[in-house]
């Protein structure tokens, strides 16, 4: 919320804010990152963003020694293919 909104305005953000959260239907949930329970709405999965950061980063992290395999393999065949040649 930015400094200038006066009083007025962020009392009714802050009511409406709090009258989209009470129409928003909450189930309990089960994190999939730290499997800690929690009362999710929506497809959400995590409790919170630390472990949605950690889930991404984990994604990402796997796609990343994917492409690190695969260019190891290249590089390899690279040099392999340039030994051969060599005398
Ligand atoms: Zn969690």
């Amino acid at each position: 919320m930015q400094l200038c909104y006066t009083y007025g305005i962020v009392t009714l953000e802050h009511e409406r804010i709090s009258i989209i959260l009470r129409r928003v239907k909450l189930t309990p949930r089960v994190c999939a990152m730290c499997a800690q329970q929690f009362a999710g709405w929506g497809r959400q999965r995590f409790c919170g963003k630390p472990c949605q950061r950690k889930w991404d980063y984990q994604q990402h992290a796997d796609t990343r020694r994917a492409n690190r395999r695969e260019s190891y393999r290249q590089h390899k065949e690279e040099r392999d293919g340039r030994g051969a040649e060599a005398p």
